[in-house]
């Protein structure tokens, strides 16, 4: 059967190429969410003509919906011949900004040297196109399958999901018993299969000054000066301690198995030079703050993640005169990581060995991705990030997928439906 199904998805190469590039040819660019509903509708009309059941959901009242941006969801589904467990396939719709050193159109879908050229082509309008063709073989090659099978293209990725995924899933389309199985074929290499991500923790630390003449310094008291010592002491403690913690997380690249810091940004005092702006006020800064993100393994836990952060701002208080901070936190999500031996990921791996000949390596992505939501909204552990593009491409100016690897991919996302809907053997 399976055979049978990937002699269809060869004959579907130019399929998988030209739908890539229709997809390629809406500019989601996100922020701020540009030509959502245009882009589901191109998928919604396709499945539809392929048999499926198709309905739109609208992250109504979430961050950035607005009736000149809708954020549109589009969920396909398709029941088997018999019962079975069903397996879902999500992609983002959104892309990240074009920005510059292009020497491809970004949004025309240039073909060259068996590559599609595009912004999205590796993330992943390129992994959403191999999963539509790997359905759409099931159903021509093996249409007496079991279980059911559901495609989605989902906004807002890249800005956290919370229109997309994340509103779906805590309105239970990623949950038993709708859903048993989801794979996310994102970017993360043709043979790595990723089982989850590190944790998120988002704060803003705030130091307090009093203002007075720049000129007289001494009569106020710089809330700059006071965050500077916070950073020292992180750059001297918490930086070493960091990066000497290792997570047994299979996380790539190697350098984020340790856990991380990145000092997002920090703002101090009122002086802003405004382009063609005039000359900033001679003050001391009253206020200073910076937006902390730090990334954490699967062995921490979020709580001491925020506590660290809070024992060094008290051993501030406690031994520098007038320190006085506000610590707030903006944003945390939990590390996730299916266990290896879930039967989605033994169904992926078998497949990827069939398909590429060797073996999938197991990978842990460094930031997070919609993953998180099945995880924590869904209840659902049995998910996992398995697609076509190369991950260093995504982002990038002249980000391309390779059309094999499109096909490859769909092969294995078949294989692997067809394992997990209990369709073979
Ligand atoms: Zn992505």
């Amino acid at each position: 059967m399976t055979t049978r199904v990937w002699q269809a998805v060869d004959d579907r190469r130019d399929a998988v190429t030209e739908l890539t590039r229709a997809l390629i040819g809406y500019p989601t660019i996100n922020p701020p969410g540009e030509a959502y509903q245009a882009c589901a509708e191109h998928l919604g009309d396709r499945l539809r003509a392929s048999g499926f059941d198709v309905q739109y959901v609208r992250g109504d009242g979430q961050v950035g919906d607005s009736d000149r941006y809708p954020r549109t969801n589009v969920i396909a589904r398709i029941e088997g011949k018999r019962p079975g467990p069903t397996v879902h396939f999500n992609g983002h719709t959104d892309v990240v900004p074009v920005g510059r050193g292009w020497s491809y159109p970004p949004f025309e879908g240039v073909v060259a040297d068996g590559r599609i050229y595009g912004r999205g082509a590796c993330d992943m309008k390129g992994g959403l196109a191999s999963a539509v063709i790997a359905v759409e073989s099931i159903l021509a090659a093996a249409p007496d399958f079991a279980g059911a099978l559901e495609i989605s293209g989902t906004v807002d990725e890249e800005s956290g999901g919370y229109a997309g995924v994340g509103y779906l899933a805590r309105q239970g389309w990623f949950s038993r018993p709708r859903v048993d199985h989801v794979i996310i074929p994102e970017p993360l290499n043709p043979d790595r299969v990723c089982l989850g991500h590190r944790g998120v923790w988002w704060g803003q630390v705030e130091t307090f000054g009093r203002i007075a003449h720049g000129s007289m310094p001494f009569l106020g008291d710089s809330a700059i000066r006071h965050m500077t010592a916070f950073l020292e002491l992180v750059e001297r403690e918490l930086y070493p301690a960091l990066e000497a913690r290792r997570t047994d997380m299979p996380v790539v690249p190697e350098g984020a198995q340790s856990s991380t810091l990145n000092i997002n940004s920090i703002h101090g005092g009122q002086g802003e030079i405004e382009p063609g702006g005039g000359f900033p006020s001679a003050c001391v800064a009253d206020s200073c703050r910076v937006i902390l993100d730090r990334r954490y393994l699967i062995e921490e836990h979020e709580a001491d993640v925020k506590q660290e952060i809070v024992d060094l701002l008290e051993r501030l208080v406690a031994e520098r005169p007038n320190f006085a901070y506000e610590l707030s936190e903006l944003f945390s999500v939990q590390p996730t990581m299916t266990d290896a031996d879930a039967p989605v990921v033994r169904a992926v791996d078998a497949a990827v060995e069939r398909v590429i000949g060797r073996p999938p390596r197991h990978v842990v992505s460094p930031g997070t991705y919609d993953q998180k939501h099945v995880y924590r909204f869904g209840q659902l552990e049995q998910c996992i990030a398995y697609g076509p593009g190369i991950l260093d491409l995504a982002h990038q100016p002249d980000e391309w997928v390779a059309i094999d690897d499109l096909v490859n991919a769909a092969k294995v996302m078949a294989a692997a439906a067809l394992t997990l809907t209990g369709s073979t053997g």
